[in-house]
């Protein structure tokens, strides 16, 4: 039985770093954020960067390795293809689950069974099946971020187990990353404060969902401590999920990947190292800053 492993996580946390860190595998297959695919096929949200193709350069439907699979799953059935799980919390919500966590397992747990949600996890359990049976690997790396996506793979998985990654990193740091791409992208900015709140909310909801998954399905880890103790990091994982270990990769690049949607840095070849580059940032916010450094504690 393969096993997925999910990388539940903030965007501007690493996900890619990880994904195409284990990707260097033999074990593992990468698929990138799976939730994203219907998006790339039908050229619809984050993705227009690289005009919703493959990480090969190619169009999903034209990839040696997606095209077959696009064709046996999405154009058989259209209608009932959905890879990115339905929710949307208002603020109100999310700063109550902030605060009381386990008062909203039972929502979260609801939220995984609507009735358009189970189409989503039909077509997930489709694809991570045909994926594993094309790659003929052990592990499928999904780095679609999203904490109830994970939950609700978690809760319904069939043919395969479901394993979690759990990748934190320096609220703070996550917030100058934001900003950055959302000016890039010529979006309203926010306060560096603002962002730093924001974040946490969202950490807050992977902590709920990391409360309803066995202790043996989950691994925490740092990007700080993965960016600059890669190797250590690793033999973490190796363990963990009983992983054949593979030498540490000195570089982030792509190697015949065939990932969905990642972070627009990706198409070049980078050492993989630690940056507190950041912190400058916070110069003339002190307020943020130490506001930050003490969520990160929660
Ligand atoms: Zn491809």
């Amino acid at each position: 039985m393969p096993d997925v492993i999910y990388i539940m996580s903030d965007n501007r946390s690493g996900s890619t770093l990880l994904e195409n860190i284990l990707s260097k595998s033999d074990e593992c297959f990468s698929v990138g954020e799976l939730a994203m695919l219907k998006g790339h096929l039908l050229k619809y949200g984050p993705g227009a960067r690289w005009n919703y193709n493959c990480a090969c350069g190619k169009p999903f439907t034209e990839c040696e390795f997606w095209s077959p699979i696009i064709a046996k799953i999405f154009e058989a059935d259209k209608e009932n293809f959905f890879t990115s799980i339905n929710w949307n919390f208002k603020s109100k919500a999310l700063a109550l689950n902030a605060l009381f966590p386990f008062l909203f397992k039972e929502k979260f747990s609801k939220i995984c069974s609507r009735e358009a949600n189970k189409k989503v996890i039909a077509t997930l359990n489709e694809l991570y099946k045909t994926v594993s049976e094309k790659s003929g690997k052990k592990f499928i790396i999904d780095s679609s971020k999203n904490p109830l996506q994970a939950l609700a793979i978690y809760k319904n998985k069939k043919d395969f187990n479901v394993k979690i990654i759990w990748l934190k990193r320096d609220i703070r740091a996550i917030a100058t990353s934001k900003r950055k791409w959302k000016s890039e992208n010529k979006k309203k900015e926010k306060s560096l404060l603002k962002l730093v709140l924001d974040i946490f909310y969202y950490r807050r909801l992977c902590y709920t969902v990391s409360t309803m998954i066995d202790p043996a399905d989950i691994l925490y880890m740092e990007y700080e401590d993965l960016a600059k103790n890669t190797h250590e990091e690793l033999q973490k994982i190796f363990q963990a999920f009983n992983m054949k270990p593979f030498p540490t990769p000195q570089f982030m690049e792509l190697v015949e990947d065939h990932t969905i949607g990642g972070t627009p840095g990706r198409f070049s070849k980078k050492p993989i190292q630690y940056d507190e580059g950041w912190k400058e940032q916070f110069k003339n916010d002190q307020l943020a800053y130490t506001t930050g450094g003490v969520l990160n504690k929660i």
